[in-house]
């Protein structure tokens, strides 16, 4: 489907519109409705059963979103969360600097000075995309932080955080001493992050308020077991940065042992490959969308010894985008919040030497991941539109019907407060043609529907006491014991867990 296409089924189903929508929206920001918050708790929950199932040290911890300025000094942020910027003159039209040379810069302006910016424009003598005005400049670099004054003085300056990563790194003393004191250990963080966006597009690709689920583990350099048998019979689809270097962008299929001996670390590669079959059997996603490119030493920041970023193949936004990564941040991150708070990081391990932690970072973009969830996965066949999501994701799991409204409630209601109790998010629905109710549930990607008939109430009928399963996807219907339904149907819903 087109972006426009998919947005507006999105719209008219209640999965999100913009904020504010009644005064034209707000820009970057979108409200989830019932189906879209729904699915987004899914996602959330699916995410942390899967990472937080990888190891008992992994735990999931609720900070606060504004974070105090001393902090986001010593992280960085202040200083550099900067994204360049290109004005026109003519029209007073902001964009992103990467945007606008796109065409010449495909692989991005990292790392280019204002300066060098400025003369890539009059090199090529760039137009603005708004006007077509040769009218372009570089302004100062432009903080991409929401600054907030604090209290009635506003003398104490907070920001929103700009990525749930920090609050990790700013807990782990009190997680080191709250826990069992041993390495490694993993903080994860599922939040919104805030970045206030030159030119937020895309929907929800790039967003002014978003939602991350981010998991730092801490361990010592040269210490980090990992169980890599279980992964071992992966294979990863990677576009090296060794290859792209020699002109070519194809996708390498390599052996979880084949990436261990080009370098990459047992460890890495575990979660590597964890991040992998999250993305394939957990979202669902085709293997052959999936693809893991590696961010040259230029590329990526100064601090990421290794970076792999999860794309996913997005036709509505026209290619591969990244949804995830995985990066080693070796010791900046403590090694930064130890200077700024002027305190000693390091901890002392049972050996008795003291280590200050190394990071393994693996990021996860939920709201993005909504929208590929939608591309990939809602499909028009013929007058069908099938939201074909994993069932374990669904924000319903199944429809309960009576076939007529009056006769058969009784039992579909009965039916409906069962499978309730038993944790299943139900949609009783009794109005218009079965055909109609199907198509409801076909849209909002209901994996089941359940039909209550006059057979199913009619002691000669030879399906008494059975009533209609259908699945989605297939439009399979079968009939089954009152007694059995939930039994015949709880099995896809359970959320997928990695196995060790
Ligand atoms: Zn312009």
């Amino acid at each position: 489907m087109k972006t426009e296409e998919l947005y507006a089924l999105l719209r008219r189903r209640g999965v999100l519109w913009p904020t504010a929508e009644i005064y034209g929206g707000a820009s970057g920001f979108f409200d989830y409705g019932p189906l879209g918050t729904a699915l987004k708790r899914r996602i959330e929950d699916a995410w942390a059963a899967w990472f937080l199932g990888l190891s008992d040290d992994y735990y999931l911890i609720e900070p606060a979103e504004v974070l105090p300025e001393a902090s986001v000094r010593a992280s960085g942020h202040l200083e550099n969360f900067t994204d360049p910027e290109v004005t026109c003159d003519q029209c007073q039209t902001a964009f992103r600097a990467d945007t606008v040379l796109e065409k010449w810069r495909p692989d991005g302006i990292d790392g280019l000075s204002p300066e060098a910016i400025g003369a890539l424009l009059r090199e090529h003598a760039v137009h603005c995309p708004n006007c077509g005005s040769t009218r372009l400049s570089v302004p100062p670099p432009f903080n991409l932080m929401f600054p907030l004054d604090l209290g009635p003085t506003g003398r104490e300056r907070g920001y929103l955080r700009p990525e749930t990563a920090q609050d990790s790194y700013l807990a782990f003393p009190r997680m080191w001493d709250v826990g069992r004191r041993a390495l490694p250990l993993g903080i994860a963080v599922i939040g919104k992050a805030y970045r206030n966006e030159i030119a937020p597009r895309q929907l929800l690709f790039r967003m002014r308020s978003f939602t991350q689920a981010e998991l730092q583990i801490f361990f010592a350099e040269g210490a980090f077991p990992v169980p890599l048998a279980s992964v071992e019979s992966e294979i990863i689809p990677v576009v090296r940065a060794a290859s792209r270097a020699a002109g070519t962008e194809d996708i390498q299929r390599v052996s979880v042992a084949e990436l261990v001996a080009s370098g990459i670390p047992d460890f890495y590669v575990f979660h590597l490959a964890h991040l992998l079959r999250f993305l394939r059997d957990v979202l669902g996603y085709p293997a052959e969308s999936i693809r893991f490119f590696e961010k040259s030493d230029t590329e990526r920041a100064f601090y990421n010894r290794i970076q792999f970023d999860a794309e996913v193949r997005v036709e509505s936004l026209g290619g591969f985008r990244e949804m995830g990564a995985v990066h080693y941040r070796g010791d900046y991150d403590l090694t930064r919040h130890g200077a700024g708070a002027k305190r000693d990081l390091s901890v002392a391990l049972q050996s008795g030497e003291r280590v200050l932690p190394h990071v393994l970072e693996v990021t996860f973009g939920v709201d993005r991941n909504l929208w590929a969830l939608a591309d990939t996965h809602l499909v028009v066949e013929g007058e069908r539109t099938v939201w074909k999501l994993p069932p374990h994701l669904a924000p319903v799991s199944v429809g309960v019907f009576p076939l007529l409204k009056k006769e058969h409630a009784a039992m579909a209601q009965e039916i409906r407060r069962r499978l309730f109790a038993a944790g299943m998010r139900v949609e009783y629905d009794a109005a218009g043609s079965i055909g109609k109710r199907y198509a409801r549930m076909d849209e909002a990607g209901t994996p089941f529907c359940i039909t209550i008939d006059g057979a199913t109430l009619d002691p000669a009928s030879p399906d008494h006491g059975t009533v209609t399963v259908r699945e989605r996807d297939s439009k399979a219907q079968r009939r089954v014991a009152v007694e059995s339904v939930e039994a015949a149907i709880s099995g896809p819903l359970r959320l997928p867990r990695p196995s060790a």
